[in-house]
């Protein structure tokens, strides 16, 4: 923990959180007069749980992290926003992010005014240490890797990762958002071993409510303390921790899984043999990043049929693919067609 509270900005360290009326008082009171609500219940008259005890207590047990490990967010992003605001002093501290990848990493960066350095995953969408090595300085405080990774797809190789986290003076971040799609455990099984090592996951993707906002992070509880004590008092609504509690206990979780996983190798399949599809990408996400011998105008015949994919024809090693998510079969039949049609024009 020492070397860990060295990298918090002396600020946040010194902090002293605000302490909330529900912080404060714990309890069953019989009449709560301390917080200036409005007594008239109407169900959310009252202020959330501060700390999403109920929550947390059953993401406890389906990820088989103790509560005080896991800190709750409005949505991954928010913790993202956490990560880079307790570890880097801006102007001062740097970030690592493994190009190309999810975006927000580098936006919450250049929020807080704090400089990201960019280094090119290979060409096989791996991490390349030499070059990730060579980013690195005094002064780098959060080394960003996503895997399975966004837009690639792919997961990175969980031998360098280690490497990454076990060499690394600094915060290692893995972003876990899809790892419900992959084959292979998560790096929550490996916290104990690792203080430096945050693993984020959500409730966006494979469980269906990204509606609802409800992101997690993964940390050693001094690091988690720190997020609690910077996050706003009430981060997550009432009406979105009693949502995500009542799917999290009653939900389709594995039946669609398993629909959207087959859907993704009918897919990753049907797309290969589609004329003007030059790569479909190994995926362990749901969703295919797919190279087009034009892919502009793929994009576009495809909106004007009021089919929208996510163009990442601009980004980095991407040229020339569009991501393309796993939907219902019906609505995968019609993006087959659709491209079929257009092969044809
Ligand atoms: C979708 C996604 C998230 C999820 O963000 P939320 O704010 O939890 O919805 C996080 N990271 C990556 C890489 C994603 O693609």
């Amino acid at each position: 923990m020492n070397r860990i509270k060295n990298w918090v900005r002396p600020n946040i360290a010194h902090l002293k959180p605000y302490s909330s009326a529900r912080h404060e008082y714990e309890g069953e009171a019989r009449v709560h007069l301390d917080a200036n609500e409005n007594p008239f219940p109407n169900h959310i008259n009252r202020y959330p749980d501060p700390l999403q005890q109920d929550l947390k207590a059953k993401i406890s047990e389906i990820k088989g992290v103790p509560v005080d490990s896991i800190f709750i967010g409005n949505g991954s992003d928010e913790a993202i926003d956490l990560i880079t605001r307790i570890f880097c002093q801006p102007r001062q501290n740097n970030v690592i992010t493994m190009s190309p990848t999810y975006g927000m990493y580098r936006v919450y960066a250049d929020i807080n005014d704090v400089v990201t350095h960019e280094v090119s995953l290979s060409e096989d969408y791996q991490i390349d240490l030499d070059a990730a090595r060579n980013k690195v300085n005094s002064e780098t405080r959060v080394i960003w890797l996503c895997s399975p990774n966004n837009p690639t797809g792919n997961l990175l190789s969980n031998s360098t990762i280690e490497t990454i986290i076990q060499e690394s003076d600094c915060i290692v971040v893995i972003d876990e958002a899809y790892i419900d799609f992959a084959d292979q455990p998560s790096w929550i099984e490996r916290l104990k071993e690792y203080d430096n090592l945050i693993v984020l996951q959500t409730l966006s993707k494979a469980w269906a409510m990204a509606g609802i906002r409800i992101g997690m992070a993964f940390a050693s509880p001094y690091i988690i303390s720190l997020m609690n004590n910077v996050k706003p008092p009430y981060n997550v609504s009432i009406l979105n921790q009693e949502k995500a509690l009542e799917i999290l206990k009653d939900n389709d979780f594995d039946q669609h899984k398993d629909i959207l996983l087959r859907e993704r190798n009918r897919m990753n399949s049907a797309l290969k043999n589609i004329e003007g599809v030059i790569t479909v990408y190994p995926s362990s996400a749901n969703f295919l990043l797919v190279k087009f011998k034009d892919s502009q105008h793929i994009f576009d015949d495809l909106k004007a049929e009021g089919i929208v994919v996510r163009n990442r024809n601009r980004v980095h090693l991407c040229e020339d693919s569009l991501r393309l998510t796993i939907g219902l079969p019906t609505e995968n039949d019609e993006l087959l067609a659709a491209l079929t049609r257009m092969s044809k024009a």
